[in-house]
């Protein structure tokens, strides 16, 4: 099992660094906005950074790389389909990122929706899913359509139950506010309620969730629910014949909803 931990940065972001039984003295990190965090827990752990993987070009995702890239070295990965402002191997659905020197292979998938050509990286149990997923909510769509979201997500959701999801925000308070504005007689989502309260108020991160969780708690992954369908229905004052329909109903809600 991997070693994932959440490094805050900003206001909300998480970079996530990994590290390996296979070299204890190497890590890899997720979306680096900010270089600074990433340096100082380099140091505070004595590690060099072996790879960076980039999920979207979002500054709040790549912002730091570059500096990264210029004072370690470290290889960079990064979606095929977005312009970056850096060298990368450009990954899509497919490639795999290798680094056996560290034990390690993730499956690039593609799940475009907030960013055009947005990709996430699964294995060993985790996936690091960026602005797609986030726990009980999902990215808003700068650059793709509902059906390319919810494709993306149900792809995600497709994943085995256990899946560690490690995304790039601390959204989960405020998204589960809303999701039980939609469902408000799942008690999955009550429960998620108190214990993110409990962690968040102890200074941890809600994150990583789980797939299992998320398809219990998330109205993203839950447009083919019956009382989401009816809350969405209930709000466009139509019937949504379809999952996409739905979803977007939702979606449209979750962006004014305060
Ligand atoms: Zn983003």
């Amino acid at each position: 099992m991997l070693d994932v931990r959440a490094v805050p940065a900003f206001r909300d972001n998480y970079i996530w660094m990994i590290r390996t039984p296979a070299d204890p003295h190497a890590a890899v990190v997720v979306d680096p906005g900010d270089a600074e965090p990433v340096l100082a827990a380099l140091e505070a752990g004595r590690l060099s950074l072996a790879a960076i993987l980039a999920t979207h070009h979002h500054a709040d995702h790549v912002g730091g790389v570059a500096r990264l890239v210029a004072g370690t070295g470290a290889r960079v990965f990064g979606p095929a389909r977005e312009r970056l402002p850096f060298a990368a191997d450009r990954m899509s659905a497919g490639d795999a990122v290798r680094l056996p020197e560290l034990g390690l292979e993730f499956a690039t998938m593609d799940v475009p929706g907030h960013t055009a050509g947005h990709v996430a990286y699964a294995g060993h149990g985790v996936v690091f899913c960026g602005d797609t997923l986030f726990s009980a909510g999902c990215g808003r769509l700068f650059e793709g359509t509902a059906g390319e979201m919810l494709a993306s997500l149900d792809s995600l959701a497709a994943l085995p139950e256990d899946t560690l999801v490690c995304c790039g925000h601390e959204y989960t308070q405020a998204n589960l506010r809303f999701a039980m504005s939609v469902e408000p007689g799942n008690s999955d989502i009550m429960d998620y309620v108190k214990r993110a309260a409990e962690i968040r108020a102890s200074g941890r991160p809600t994150l990583p969730s789980t797939i299992g969780l998320e398809k219990r708690v998330n109205p993203f992954l839950r447009s083919r629910n019956e009382n989401v369908k009816s809350a969405a229905e209930r709000r466009a004052g139509r019937m949504l014949p379809t999952p996409v329909a739905v979803f977007a109903e939702i979606r449209s809600w979750k962006d004014t909803y305060q």
